[in-house]
Formats: structure tokens, sequence, C-alpha cells
């Protein structure tokens, strides 16, 4: 199960304007051997600048 969902806000400075709210606007399942991974699509809330993330689930 995810624990990451669209439309939530994470915790991280925006590079741009280092605001610290991003918002997810697409997860993506990463397949690796032993773990899954997540790369969360994020907005930031107050610029609207995209980015990435790479996020692991346990
Ligand atoms: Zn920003």
């Amino acid at each position: 199960m995810s624990a990451f969902e669209i439309g939530t806000t994470i915790t991280h400075p925006c590079l741009s304007c280092f605001y610290e709210k991003q918002t997810i606007m697409k997860v993506t399942p990463k397949e690796f051997s032993e773990k899954t991974a997540y790369v969360l699509w994020t907005q930031c809330a107050s610029c609207g600048r995209n980015d990435t993330h790479l996020r692991q689930s346990e």
C-alpha cells in the first residue's frame, strides 16, 4: 500500500523559492530487487515549480 497519495502535501523545501510545502501531483512505483520505491512528482504550492523525489516504502 502506498503511503503517498495524489493531492496530499509533503514537507520539502522548494529549490526555487524555498517554500516548504509541495503538493503530490503523481506517484510512480519504481521496482527494485528487494523493495519498492516511489517517485513523487510534486509541485510547489507557492511558485508552482515541479520537482521529483524518490521515496522508499517499508
Ligand atoms: Zn517554490
